[in-house]
């Protein structure tokens, strides 16, 4: 496996950034960890004449919270997201799943804006993102900035609504509502994960208010199953247990696995509605602890 030559930009800016993508075309490419980007050149899947090396900007990487605001600057790495003592903290569903993320290998040099933007459907970060009701910034040449939600971020497989001379400047994750517990599970049998799952769910008065069920790997997109949403809220402690097998079948019977290494159609679709059940009802369990005098 060898790279093909090309050129390295290293730009100072976003603005600079995005100039030298409006420029270059399709022979320009954003350039950050380098971990997907890098492999499937050597892989001959892709192939750029520039590339854009958008690590060395200053303060593109910044991690801050304004309000109950989250900002995740992109070229932040899986590692400082983990560490982030204020996501520690405010957003702790948010760092133990990115603990799970590859490998601290991968983890210290990969991006959270590489991750959504190479829009691999193995990913942690957009199932459990979608379930945060996070929003991305995009920046493009002009300067003009459009926030975009995560639900109509990813458009299919290594597909999101990015333009040529676009890139994700941050990702903005808002604070859980008060009593609202997150838990991300996956299943893994290679390297990256073939179902995840996350769930929030907020109880408040012994009832169950909100919940989000975020299934993603198992298609070419992250998807909200708003009907086992639907049927959780309103429910008290006493009727979890069954409300739980509604989730599992509604899963099932809403998620669109593509058959891979991981398995058949059937098989994935099964893993999705076991996996939900599962998560669905470890979060609730906790948020109904959790939301005792709330
Ligand atoms: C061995 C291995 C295991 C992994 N396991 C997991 C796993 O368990 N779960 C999981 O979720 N992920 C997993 N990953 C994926 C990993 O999270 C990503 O590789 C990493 O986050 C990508 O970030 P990067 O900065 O290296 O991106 P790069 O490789 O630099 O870029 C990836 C793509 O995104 C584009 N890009 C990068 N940044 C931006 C930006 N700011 N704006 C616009 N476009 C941009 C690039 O042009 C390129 O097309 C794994 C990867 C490896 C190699």
């Amino acid at each position: 496996m060898k790279l093909p030559p090309f050129a390295m930009h290293r730009p100072s800016s976003v603005s600079e950034a995005t100039k030298y993508l409006r420029e270059f075309g399709d022979g320009g490419v954003v350039y950050c960890g380098g971990t997907e980007l890098l492999l499937v050149m050597k892989l001959g899947l892709s192939d750029f004449d520039h590339l854009v090396d958008i690590k060395r900007i200053p303060g593109l990487g910044t991690i801050s919270v304004t309000g109950e605001t989250l900002r995740i600057g992109a070229t932040a790495t899986h590692r400082e997201i983990e560490t982030n003592r204020e996501i520690t903290q405010r957003w702790p569903g948010l760092a133990a799943m990115t603990r799970q993320v590859a490998n601290v290998r991968v983890r210290n040099v990969g991006t959270l804006g590489g991750n959504l933007a190479f829009a691999d459907p193995a990913s942690d970060p957009a199932t459990f993102l979608l379930a945060s009701d996070a929003l991305i910034d995009i920046r493009n040449a002009d300067g003009e900035l459009r926030q975009v939600p995560i639900s109509e971020f990813h458009i299919g497989a290594y597909q999101t609504v990015l333009g040529e001379s676009e890139l994700i400047e941050a990702i903005l994750v808002p604070e859980p509502a008060a009593g609202t517990t997150v838990v991300h599970e996956r299943i893994r049998f290679h390297e990256r994960p073939a179902v995840t799952v996350t769930v929030a769910g907020t109880v408040r008065e012994g009832t169950i208010i909100d919940v989000k069920i975020a299934v993603g790997s198992v298609g070419s997109v992250p998807i909200r199953i708003v009907e086992a949403e639907a049927r959780l809220r309103g429910i008290e402690q006493g009727s979890l247990e069954s409300a739980l097998r509604d989730t599992t079948e509604a899963v099932e019977a809403t998620v669109e696995p593509v058959e891979d290494l991981n398995g058949s159609v059937e098989y994935k679709r099964h893993l999705a509605g076991v996996l939900a059940g599962r998560a669905a009802g470890q979060c609730l369990r906790q948020a109904f602890d959790a939301g005792v005098g709330l």
